[in-house]
């Protein structure tokens, strides 16, 4: 592939999304301010429930503008970030023609959204410390290359990627790269939001799901140009973020420093406890984490596993995936959790 000159994020979209005809809902087809609101088919009788969800998010987005240093004319919301994967996939990329690539071990949905739109994935496996083959990405890429999804820090692996890597393959990627951040408030300062004038194909994606603690409300949120949120916005369910979800978002968005501190215990937390792991003999290696979860190299990870489960302890077994052999990840709980996992693995012995 020759270096792409100046890529025109339009002739990227898919032709029958830039035709599209967004749906209208009806509070978005009025302005100014009505008490009486006989447009919607809504229940008129007052339950805390009874109105629709506003489509924008408005209050959710302009708040999350205000904490990202960005307009909110730039962030789109999803029902969870998984949400956002299959909009990215579905606005690009042609079924049966483009293709996305990915490097696993990774987060499984990128391939589970090309799965379902019927797009190519082509998986280039990250090299064995968990950096990225730029290279080998580099001879993937084609002329029906549209999507490339870098996860960072990287789940399962817990590693950031090398900023140099991901800035060339910015600069060098023809179609669109989103830079996942799930797990980025563990390391604020390195985000590519502040970036994202630099970079015109750049999406980057964030969760309330993890350091926010709120996996269970289901909300994401993308930050890329405004045209391509103007896309996102088209293609997105109206009311894909529902009333509940966006009132918990902004109770939970007016505690950063709440956010902030569970961070540092975690991280302490993490440290510790890759610490007393690597003193077990049936480790064979803690591969170095900037998050909340450690990926853990066992002598067999399938017995330490099953040994776990016997004593109610549940942990993500990764062996199946490439370069993750014998490896199970662990999520950092709180102290009694974690306490109880130690004692477990300290009392488990060799057969
Ligand atoms: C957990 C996780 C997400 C979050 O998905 P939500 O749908 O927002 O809960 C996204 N990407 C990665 C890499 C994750 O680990």
């Amino acid at each position: 592939m020759p270096i792409k000159t100046k890529i025109d994020i339009a002739d990227l979209v898919r032709e029958n999304i830039r035709q599209l005809t967004p749906y209208s809902s009806a509070r978005s087809e009025f302005k100014g301010r009505a008490e009486v609101l006989l447009d919607a088919n809504e229940s008129p009788f007052e339950t805390g429930m009874n109105r629709y969800p506003d489509p924008l998010a408005t209050r959710v987005r302009e708040r999350l503008g205000e904490l990202k240093g960005i307009d909110p004319s730039r962030i789109v919301l999803g029902n969870g970030s998984d949400e956002l994967v299959d909009y990215v996939t579905r606005i690009f990329c042609r079924p049966g023609v483009d293709n996305v690539i990915c490097m696993p071990p990774t987060f499984g949905m990128y391939i589970v959204a090309a799965d379902i739109n019927d797009v190519e994935c082509r998986k280039i496996l990250l090299t064995p410390d968990f950096t990225l083959p730029v290279a080998e990405i580099e001879a993937a890429i084609d002329e029906n290359s549209r999507v490339l999804w870098i996860c960072s820090p990287n789940n399962p692996s817990g590693n950031l990627m090398p900023k140099e890597q991901v800035e060339y393959l910015l600069d060098i990627f023809p179609g669109i790269v989103v830079i996942d951040e799930a797990y980025i408030e563990y390391l604020p300062e390195e985000s590519f939001i502040p970036r994202l004038d630099e970079f015109p194909n750049l999406i980057v994606t964030q969760t309330l799901s993890k350091a926010w603690g709120l996996a269970g409300i289901r909300l994401g949120a993308a930050y890329a140009s405004a045209y391509i949120i103007s896309l996102m916005q088209a293609v997105k369910m109206p009311y894909n973020v529902n009333v509940l979800t966006q009132q918990r978002a902004m109770e939970a968005l007016s505690d950063e420093a709440g956010m902030k501190s569970r961070i540092d215990f975690l991280v302490q937390a993490r440290k510790q406890m890759a610490k007393d792991l690597a003193e077990l003999d049936f480790v064979q290696k803690v591969f170095p984490s900037v998050t909340n979860y450690l990926l853990v190299k066992f002598n067999d990870a399938r017995m330490i596993y099953d040994y776990l489960l016997s004593k109610g302890i549940v942990v993500r077994d990764r062996s199946s995936q490439p370069n993750c052999e014998n490896c199970l990840r662990i999520t950092i709980g709180t102290q009694e959790e974690n306490r109880l996992l130690l004692d477990a693995l300290v009392g488990f012995r060799e057969s």
